[in-house]
């Protein structure tokens, strides 16, 4: 795997085959690395990058604890493979400090975690966005556990007419149902056996929009219910399309999505019904 620094060194890459490209903050996981295989198979070159962004961490002491490890990381993207791993410092990616730039999608950022995390997708849109010009990729792969990040890069994309695919890829759980993330190794024993509670709402809150049952208000309650014992930020049944909260139209594609601090970790997962 060629290990690439600089940002003149990647522009420099591009090869004249399909790239695949999968932007992460490393401390990698099954989650990341089922997008790899995605990616492997639907382009001739992988290109992963890891870069923790500073521009989209709104809680300094998160950014503090954010793990890495890249010796491993590095194995890992070895064995699947991956053609490219990109690893700029932060002085190669922001040489003058952080940019004053803001691209923002004004109603769709106060959505979900855009109302808790202020600057979060700005700083998202701001890395993702020249990662893309840097990396130049045929595709570029996000994981839809960060619903709300696809949606707007994917929104961003087309509004800047990038020649590039946006593509979402499944959300991937531990077998007990958590939705992997590089955050749970933060958590307790305890407090891992107390994040279930995350899955398992949006579990059963999907059967019921399914089911047709109950009401999206009853639905709701039920959800804060089984999450009652967690700090929630929020938990609510969305438009998928524009996030906006939904009262009682069971016709459109519905996302279910909580956010929840255990162990002062912070949580987010979701439950997608496409229609
Ligand atoms: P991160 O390193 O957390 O910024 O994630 C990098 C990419 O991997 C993003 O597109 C995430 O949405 C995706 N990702 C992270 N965790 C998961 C998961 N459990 N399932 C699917 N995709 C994931």
């Amino acid at each position: 795997m060629k290990i690439i620094k600089t940002i003149r060194e990647m522009r420099a890459f591009r090869p004249q085959c399909t790239v695949g490209f999968l932007p992460t903050m490393g401390y990698l996981h099954e989650g990341h690395l089922s997008l790899v295989r995605l990616a492997k198979k639907e382009n001739d070159v992988v290109v992963v990058s890891i870069f923790v962004n500073p521009a989209q961490f709104n809680d300094a002491n998160d950014l503090e604890k954010y793990p890495t490890d890249i010796e491993r990381d590095i194995q890992l993207l070895e064995r699947e493979n991956v053609d490219v791993l990109f690893l700029p410092t932060r002085n190669e990616v922001y040489p003058n400090g952080i940019p004053a730039l803001s691209l923002r999608y004004e109603r769709m950022m106060q959505q979900l975690c855009g109302a808790f995390r202020p600057n979060h997708f700005e700083g998202v849109l701001l890395i993702v966005h020249n990662l893309l010009l840097w990396v130049a990729p045929t595709r570029a792969y996000f994981g839809l556990k960060d619903y709300q990040q696809y949606l707007l890069i994917k929104k961003m994309s087309g509004d800047l007419s990038l020649a590039v695919e946006i593509v979402g890829a499944p959300l991937v759980r531990e077998k007990d149902g958590l939705a992997m993330s590089s955050r749970n190794v933060r958590l307790t024993e305890k407090g891992r056996t107390e994040a279930l509670k995350i899955s398992k709402a949006l579990f059963a809150a999907k059967e019921d929009v399914l089911s047709g049952k109950l009401s999206f208000a009853q639905i709701k309650d039920g959800l804060w219910k089984v999450l009652e014992p967690l700090q929630i930020e929020y938990a609510t049944l969305c438009d998928a399309d524009t996030l906006e909260e939904i009262v009682e139209k069971r016709c459109q594609s519905i996302l279910i999505a909580v956010a929840a601090y255990v162990d002062g970790v912070r949580l987010i997962d979701n439950a997608l019904i496409l229609r």
